[in-house]
């Protein structure tokens, strides 16, 4: 069926396998553009089964949100919570820096609102619906979206065509929740005899936090985390991290040590098919969720097919528009991504110094940009011989 859409697109029927917030923002969008398009939704899991804790939005990815959809942007921003500030805590000292725009929503309650949306303007959102035969999906429609994830199906059928490059970096994380709430984007240090672990923390709800956990891979070894048990790993964790989480548990949602896998693909679509989000591209998560990046993809995909008058037009705009902006992306979160690998590095600085090098780690934001965000942050910074 694709050979006709490749000439004409109207009406098209669209499959989409992956049923997180790219697959279902870009259904929402095409629907919206055209209530004649015929959109299948195919995820594997229940509308309730869900895995990670809360996700990251700027303020700039909500008012692209905004702009996109105003019905699902108006159900997001009742449910978020709020901050200007990142902290870094090191050697027992929080410093705050402000001036930084950010919001955080539960995933299963943004994948909720999407899954609504989606089936209020008439797309098929077939859940506990795993494909595995992915060219007889391909077959039957004018366009086939692979927003099923990172290990995506989609890429590995057609390798030959997408030639992903996959690296699978050293440093391990592990996603956990607890209710202790960290009001801002919180960076915590903590050492032991085994080494450095590195906390990424956020409020995401008005009851509960995202704490991903972090480590070079000697430390893990000299942890001993490969002999122990799940519930020893979450108390092992706690005790590193027990000032901070101020004696609340940390609460596992079957998490596990996990490699960051950094996902680039020389080609994005071909024919029918087209990758978008986490089957595309990773960023490391400590530059801004991926959750964003596949969001404003789907922005990005709907808005080709606006301006195009084919599929294959529409996805060549796609990649022609949104890779620069991904490539640049991944750049910054790769410089980010390496900081982090070397963490241990860095522990010697002072808490304002260690401050200073985090903010400005991707190479995006500078010492003039500080300035204007936190001036106070920066006049610390530079009297902090004196301090
Ligand atoms: C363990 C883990 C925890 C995470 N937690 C967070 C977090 O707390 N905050 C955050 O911002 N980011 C988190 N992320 C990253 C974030 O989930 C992704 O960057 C983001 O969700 C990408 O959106 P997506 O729609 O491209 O892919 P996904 O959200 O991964 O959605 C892909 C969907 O495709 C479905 N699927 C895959 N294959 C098939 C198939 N063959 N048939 C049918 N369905 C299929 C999957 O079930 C899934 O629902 C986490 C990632 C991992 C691996």
């Amino acid at each position: 069926m694709w050979f006709c859409a490749f000439l004409w697109r109207r009406d098209m029927k669209i499959n989409v396998i992956g049923g997180g917030p790219a697959g279902l923002y870009f259904a929402i969008l095409m629907k919206k553009a055209d209530a004649a398009h015929q959109i299948n939704i195919y995820e594997r899991n229940g509308p309730d089964d869900t895995f990670g804790w809360g996700v990251v939005f700027s303020g700039k990815t909500l008012a692209n949100l905004r702009a996109a959809d105003d019905v699902s942007h108006g159900e997001i921003t009742k449910q978020f919570e709020a901050w200007d500030n990142v902290d870094v805590v090191h050697r027992d000292a929080k410093i705050s820096i402000h001036g930084n725009s950010f919001s955080g929503i539960a995933r299963l309650q943004l994948l909720k609102i999407l899954q609504r949306r989606a089936e209020q303007l008439g797309v098929e959102v077939n859940f506990h619906a795993e494909i595995h035969d992915v060219e007889a999906l391909r077959n039957d429609c004018d366009l086939l979206l692979a927003a099923d994830g990172v290990n995506s199906t989609v890429r590995l059928r057609y390798a030959e065509q997408f030639q992903p490059e996959l690296d699978s970096r050293a440093n391990r994380y592990i996603w956990y929740g607890t209710h202790q709430l960290f009001h801002g984007l919180t960076l915590t240090f903590r050492e032991n005899s085994a080494g450095v672990f590195a906390a990424h923390s956020y409020k995401f709800s008005p009851t509960t936090s995202t704490f991903i956990v972090e480590c070079d891979p000697q430390t893990w070894t000299r942890a001993g985390f490969e002999q122990i048990s799940s519930e020893e790993t979450l108390d092992y964790v706690g005790a590193v991290f027990a000032q901070d989480l101020n004696g609340q548990k940390l609460l596992s949602n079957n998490s596990k040590w996990i490699n960051f896998l950094l996902v680039k693909n020389r080609r994005w679509f071909f024919e029918n098919v087209v990758l978008i989000g986490d089957a595309l591209h990773t960023a490391h998560f400590s530059i801004g969720s991926g959750t964003k990046l596949a969001i404003e993809d789907a922005i990005a995909l709907a808005e080709s097919f606006r301006q195009t008058a084919s599929v294959s037009d529409a996805l060549i705009h796609f990649e022609k528009t949104r890779r620069p902006v991904i490539e640049d992306y991944q750049a910054a979160a790769f410089e980010s991504m390496r900081w982090f690998e070397n963490a241990k590095q860095y522990m010697h600085l002072s808490p304002i110094e260690l401050a200073y090098v985090l903010m400005t780690r991707s190479g995006r934001v500078s010492y003039e940009d500080l300035k204007r965000r936190d001036p106070d942050f920066i006049r610390r910074y530079d009297g902090r011989d004196s301090l």
